[in-house]
């Protein structure tokens, strides 16, 4: 399948071409078809996969055809970063077309928060908005969505996670009753079934397997200590091929602590939470896209929808608290058409984290061996094994049922 297929306007057809894109996703090959056709839609597939175009393209097109001199379509996204992304592959689809776009968001200066509102005022086809600041912007000024026609939920799962799914609803509400509801996201757990069945008209529900980490990502996970975790990260940072590196850790402070850690080791490194001045968190995403900053410290904001392309390297410095967030993190490598790294470091305290990640990819990870100058890696005991079926002696074999699992090698 091609492009062209859908029939889109020359124009939108020139912008694809310039962004490089040619074949669709398999999930842009599902989704427009049935956005084209009018439908409500959920649509589920896990990061990287090309959700923002399977929605974005199908309205380009519908507005650029239309007579379009009022608000148009809503995108409703968790986070800034997202909404400036969506907004920046909108300006490149379309590069050739009359239709605009706002991205809505809160943080920032009061400067910004009036750049926002004048353009609101100035009106626009799109807006992608962050929930919390289109709420206050509803409340300051009238944003007019008599003639909406689209509502996205991008992100929706992470939407659910953040706690936006009261405002989401209060947003909804102020909406025309007639419109078409796209929801897209990367899990589906049951309580977005719920949200769904509350705000979408018998929608058609696209599923692409979610669970399933990128088959490009080289996955290896390395049992350690606590005191092993550093000297390991700093020993795996030194390979030159890893051009362009995500480290994830659990918390802000371990964000900063890490930083701090690895300067102090001479690894050239820079932390991205949410401490930092908007200005800042854009600066240090800029440096990072442009490969002026190798390393990039951060939390699992950095792990959802943002799209960070051709990472080489992602290492979870602290284990994912939970395994949806270990495809996500992972996620970040292997991007469209390369292919990329991924290493996890697990401590004792970690391995039920680590059991449920085996038990989401549904495969039994097996550790690497710690390179010699790192030390040996620990042998996590039968008590947190436990929880693992055991096996039944092999009928000829010694008997043992004993299941721990040591480093190979
Ligand atoms: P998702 O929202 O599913 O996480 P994105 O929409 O952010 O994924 O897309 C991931 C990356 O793949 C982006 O860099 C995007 O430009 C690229 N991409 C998406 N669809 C295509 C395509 N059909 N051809 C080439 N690149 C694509
Ligand atoms: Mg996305």
């Amino acid at each position: 399948m091609n492009f062209t297929d859908f029939g889109f306007t020359t124009e939108l057809q020139n912008g694809l071409d310039a962004m490089g894109f040619n074949k669709p996703t398999p999930i842009q090959e599902m989704a427009i078809p049935i956005i084209q056709e009018g439908h409500d839609l959920i649509a589920c597939a896990q990061t990287g996969t090309g959700k923002t175009a399977a929605y974005v393209l199908p309205i380009l097109d519908r507005i650029a055809r239309s007579d379009h001199s009022h608000l148009n379509t809503l995108i409703i996204a968790p986070t800034r970063e997202l909404a400036q992304q969506i907004d920046q592959q909108i300006e490149g689809f379309s590069y050739f077309l009359q239709v605009s776009s706002i991205p809505i968001y809160g943080g920032g200066d009061g400067m910004i928060w009036e750049q926002q509102k004048r353009a609101l005022r100035e009106g626009a086809d799109i807006i992608i908005a962050t929930p919390g600041r289109l709420l206050s912007m509803m409340a300051s000024d009238d944003v007019n969505f008599e003639y909406l026609q689209h509502l996205i939920l991008d992100e929706a799962d992470r939407m659910l996670d953040m706690g936006f799914y009261d405002d989401i609803l209060r947003i909804i509400k102020m909406l025309p009753a007639k419109h078409q509801t796209l929801l897209f996201s990367a899990t589906m757990p049951q309580k977005i079934q719920t949200i769904a069945s509350k705000i979408l008209k018998h929608p058609k529900q696209i599923s692409l397997a979610t669970s399933q980490p990128a088959e490009k990502i080289h996955q290896e996970f390395y049992f350690v200590n606590m005191d092993q975790k550093l000297p390991m990260t700093i020993d795996i940072l030194k390979n030159p091929a890893y051009e362009s590196i995500i480290i994830f850790s659990s918390s802000k402070e371990n964000t900063k602590k890490l930083n701090t850690d690895l300067k102090k080791a001479g690894v050239k490194a820079s932390a991205f939470h949410s401490d930092l001045e908007q200005k800042e968190r854009e600066e240090l995403m800029r440096n990072f896209k442009s490969r002026n900053i190798r390393v990039l410290v951060g939390t699992d904001v950095l792990s959802r929808g943002i799209d960070v392309e051709g990472v080489s390297l992602v290492i979870n410095y602290d284990a994912p608290h939970d395994p949806e967030d270990y495809i996500h993190r992972i996620g970040r490598t292997a991007r469209a058409e390369e292919s990329g790294v991924a290493i996890t470091l697990i401590t004792q305290n970690d391995f039920q984290r680590f059991q449920r990640i085996e038990k989401l990819i549904g495969k039994t990870l097996l550790p690497s061996p710690l390179p010699e100058h790192i030390g040996v890696s620990p042998v996590f005991n039968s008590t947190t094994r436990s929880k693992r079926p055991q096996r039944k002696p092999a009928s000829k074999g010694n008997g043992s049922t004993s299941n721990n699992r040591k480093p190979n090698g």
